[in-house]
């Protein structure tokens, strides 16, 4: 099936957060991100004293630089304060923001639940943990380590400018104006500091020294680390045509981007989308949604080729063009020009021209191996991980999108949000001193319209394929290998998608006609 070349990356994948729901979830839910331990205690920052015991390495000794930062953004309210962070939302907050936080508190007891003795052996030995990326899999590393050592002394280092936030607004509720992208804080309302982690922002890390386990960063500052987790994550693939910077073209990756495409999508009334993927098509479907004339180039004979089946394809396909997106498929981009008016003149292979106010390019995404690859460690498109995600320095641990890592076929590569914060989690253990195994049952999600599109579990060459039929404009498939679920994908079908990831984790052993029949519950197979 076309969805068989998914695991070698470039796909969302998530789980439902229903379909997550433990009983400690649910006993956690609505509390607040990180406001408690894993046995219900309120959480004490331990975050001030850490900032003198990272054993940062200035130049200037300016060794309380991270405290003071933090001081600067919080002023000296307390870290447990929700009115010291401006993240926190307010009163009245729409749906949307209500329900990014109650991941925030499904994802603080899944973190809660990390137990197990640190490294350091209690309070003996101070273990360093540096973490570089503030994106998921660095930011739930970082908390995870400090879980798991409580004397750890854990930095978090990201090049951006602000605390590490949720990258799936962006390209939907950002662009529509619905939350902001400090609505959305990984660690939720108190910030990683509120987890003992030192945040350090403005932090590009530009070399690392494994001989003397050092990282270095561009100001010459130098950081010694005793266990270190690459997070680097991935940056948008550029087209020689609308290369990053030309006038007009916009690239989403970061809060930044969005912003900076929000404000442009103020004033444009045409708009030019290179690449059918998910966050060109998310793109696609705000843009329709603001009232913009949206027009999408895609290469492969079909839209999401790489994502979904053609059914699930088409659905989505269909949505656009009722929602009036001119899609083109099998559609070569060859030229990209600035018209004297400064709009965007592109022709197409076939000798199409299109005009537009700004172009947005989503043609994938590259994993950020570069650190890892000029530090000597094994890249392979992307940084060559065991299932403990250590690198080929034991040392070095690696998660999220930049890794590539041993799934059921071999080495791949995963590029969603799910797979980040919890191969994240599992590197920032293990950097701790645990030794355990990441394995996953892959899915990913997008909303585009009134659409929710779903996929969960490993897509299998040689599958069987079952439909569900739902009706409603709703859509479920199912492939089966030896009578036995690998993948579920749908639109609109979250609560039968979260049965079948459990019929998946478990390898229920399942029956095509009862699969196929919507009077029979998913529920009820999990039970045999
Ligand atoms: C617009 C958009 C929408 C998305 N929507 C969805 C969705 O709906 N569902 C889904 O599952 N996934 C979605 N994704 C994908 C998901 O966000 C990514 O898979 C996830 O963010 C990967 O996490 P990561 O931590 O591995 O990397 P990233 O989130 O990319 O974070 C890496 C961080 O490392 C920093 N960094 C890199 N190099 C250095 C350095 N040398 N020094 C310091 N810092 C460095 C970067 O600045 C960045 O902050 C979306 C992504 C985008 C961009």
């Amino acid at each position: 099936m076309e969805a068989g070349n998914v695991p070698d990356g470039s796909v969302h994948r998530r789980r439902s957060a229903r379909s997550r729901g433990t009983r400690e979830d649910r006993r956690t839910r609505g509390r607040g991100f990180g406001s408690r331990d894993s046995r219900g205690r309120a959480w004490r920052p331990r975050a001030r004293g850490l900032a003198h015991r990272t054993g940062v390495q200035s130049r200037a000794c300016d060794n309380d630089r991270p405290h003071r930062r933090r001081e600067r953004r919080f002023g000296n309210r307390s870290l447990q304060d929700p009115r010291a962070n401006p993240a926190v939302v307010a009163d009245g907050r729409a749906f949307q923001e209500r329900r990014l936080h109650r991941r925030h508190a499904d994802r603080s007891a899944r973190l809660g639940r990390s137990g197990g003795s640190g490294r350091s052996g209690g309070s003996s030995g101070l273990v360093r943990v540096v973490v570089i990326g503030g994106g998921p899999a660095g930011t739930f590393a970082a908390i995870a380590a400090r879980k798991q050592d409580a004397d750890a002394a854990v930095t978090l280092l990201t090049r951006e400018r602000c605390e590490p936030y949720e990258k799936p607004p962006l390209s939907k509720a950002v662009l529509l104006g619905r939350v902001s992208p400090e609505d959305a804080p990984i660690a939720g309302p108190a910030g990683v500091a509120g987890h003992g982690v030192v945040l350090e922002t403005s932090a590009d890390c530009t070399a690392i020294d494994r001989t003397g386990h050092v990282v270095v960063l561009a100001d010459g500052r130098c950081l010694p680390y005793e266990a270190l987790v690459i997070a680097t994550g991935s940056t948008p693939r550029e087209i020689p045509q609308l290369p990053v910077g030309a006038p007009r073209t916009y690239y989403l990756r970061t809060e930044a981007d969005a912003r900076v495409l929000k404000a442009a999508l103020a004033g444009c009334r045409d708009l030019l989308v290179v690449g059918g993927g998910l966050i060109g098509l998310e793109v696609a479907s705000s843009g329709a949604m603001l009232g913009v004339k949206v027009t999408v180039l895609e290469v492969a004979p079909r839209i999401l080729a790489r994502v979904c089946d053609e059914q699930i394809g088409g659905a989505v396909h269909e949505a656009h063009a009722r929602h009036g997106v001119d899609i083109r498929v099998g559609t070569t981009l060859l030229t990209a020009t600035a018209q004297r008016d400064g709009r965007i003149a592109a022709v197409t292979g076939a000798g199409d021209r299109f005009v537009a106010d700004i172009v947005v390019v989503g043609t994938g995404s590259k994993p950020d191996d570069t650190l890892a690859a000029s530090a000597g460690l094994a890249t392979d498109d992307g940084i060559v991980v065991d299932a403990q995600c250590r690198t080929s320095d034991r040392a070095i641990l690696a998660a999220g999108d930049c890794v590539r890592f041993p799934g059921p076929q071999g080495l791949v590569r995963l590029e969603n949000w799910l797979h980040a914060q919890d191969q994240g989690a599992i590197a920032g253990r293990n950097a701790a001193g645990a030794n355990e195994r990441y394995t996953t049952v892959p899915s990913f999600w997008s909303e585009q319209y009134d659409l929710y599109i779903q996929g969960v579990g490993w897509p299998a060459p040689g599958s069987a394929r079952v439909h569900r039929p739902l009706g409603g404009g709703r859509v479920l498939i199912f492939d089966l290998i030896d009578g036995r679920l690998t993948y579920a994908m749908g639109i609109n079908a979250q609560r039968d998608l979260a049965m079948a990831r459990r019929l998946i984790e478990r390898r229920v052993a399942v029956d095509a006609t009862a699969l196929a029949d919507p009077a029979q519950p998913l529920a009820g197979m999990l039970k045999r």
